[in-house]
């Protein structure tokens, strides 16, 4: 067991978080699920659900691992249900204050010795572990989505977080199967860093009118070999985490070349996220995607 870690609880069932429940039930931790808004825990277990049964088809795993990892998720409606988690790790939605709200629910809960993580895609680790009151069992566990699919985890650690910490996620996330970068507590971290100025950047070639969302896509996937074009793949993402990203680089860095594009901040104003609601650069509702510029 990787330094003890038995059960972990993650707070946030939404897209990352039911991926986060997926591959640590896989794994044969005990997983509690949270979120604020009880019908997102069952959508994320109907989700997890149906992602093992697709897993099952493939035969990456048997119909006894299926059955016997969703018997290791529980809900957790609650965040003092997280009492006697060894590991909790934070997925909720990319706003800071909403995040320190969480923390601060959930330290008086749990015991001294849990590590609290966060999935951020961009905020700093140290500053969120200084809103907790173990910063030095406080540290960045990033997952990429679709969590099951994607081999990658980031691991951030704040300024303060403990070499005991580092170790044991370290070892935690092996346990899952991934391999692991290690990024310095710079806002974005790597992969995010580079990853999303691309995809504004494709927003701005729309934008300006350089290309279409048909056009841009297809160019970077049949140009550049990218499996997913970039208008697509803000809308996989979420157009409000893109947003947020990008917001955390143009603050964090003081750099313009980071400004969000005004047509990404007009898509979240209007409620087009991408694919969670079903609208954002492509029209989800019909049979086919259809580009909504
Ligand atoms: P999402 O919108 O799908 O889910 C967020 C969930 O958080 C929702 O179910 C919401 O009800 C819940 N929530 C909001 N406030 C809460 C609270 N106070 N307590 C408990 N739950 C609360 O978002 P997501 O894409 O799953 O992103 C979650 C986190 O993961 C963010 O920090 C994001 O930056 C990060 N992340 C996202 C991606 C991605 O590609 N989408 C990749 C890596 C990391």
């Amino acid at each position: 067991m990787a330094q003890g870690i038995r059960k972990v609880g993650i707070i946030g069932a939404g897209q990352m978080g039911n991926g986060i429940a997926h591959v640590c039930a896989l794994a044969e931790f005990s997983v509690l699920l949270n979120d604020i808004a009880p019908d997102r825990i069952k959508d994320a277990l109907a989700t997890i659900n149906g992602n093992m049964a697709r897993q099952v088809a493939k035969k990456i795993i048997t119909e006894d691992q299926r059955k016997a990892a969703l018997a290791r998720i529980e809900s957790a409606e609650k965040i003092g249900d997280l009492a006697d988690c060894d590991l909790v790790i934070e997925s909720a939605v990319e706003k800071e204050d909403i995040k320190r709200k969480i923390f601060s629910a959930l330290c008086p809960v749990l015991k001294p010795d849990a590590i609290i993580a966060t999935n951020t895609s961009s905020i700093s680790i140290t500053r969120l572990a200084a809103a907790t009151d173990r910063p030095e069992r406080f540290i960045g566990i990033h997952f990429m989505n679709p969590v099951p699919l994607m081999e990658l985890v980031e691991l951030i650690r704040g300024i303060v977080t403990g070499d005991p910490t580092f170790e044991a996620s370290k070892e935690f996330v092996a346990r899952l199967g991934k391999t692991i970068a290690v990024s310095e507590d710079f806002p974005a971290f790597i992969v995010n860093r580079i990853l999303l100025p691309m995809i504004n950047e494709a927003i701005y070639t729309l934008y300006e009118g350089v290309g279409t969302v048909e056009s841009i896509d297809i160019a970077m996937r049949l140009g550049a070999h990218h499996p997913m074009g970039p208008l697509e793949l803000a809308d996989f993402i979420g157009l409000d985490t893109c947003l947020s990203v990008m917001q955390v680089l143009y603050e964090g860095l003081a750099d313009s070349k980071y400004r969000p594009c005004p047509l990404l901040v007009k898509y979240v104003e209007a409620g087009w996220l991408g694919r969670k609601t079903k609208r954002g650069f492509y029209d989800y509702r019909g049979e086919k995607p259809v580009p909504t510029r």
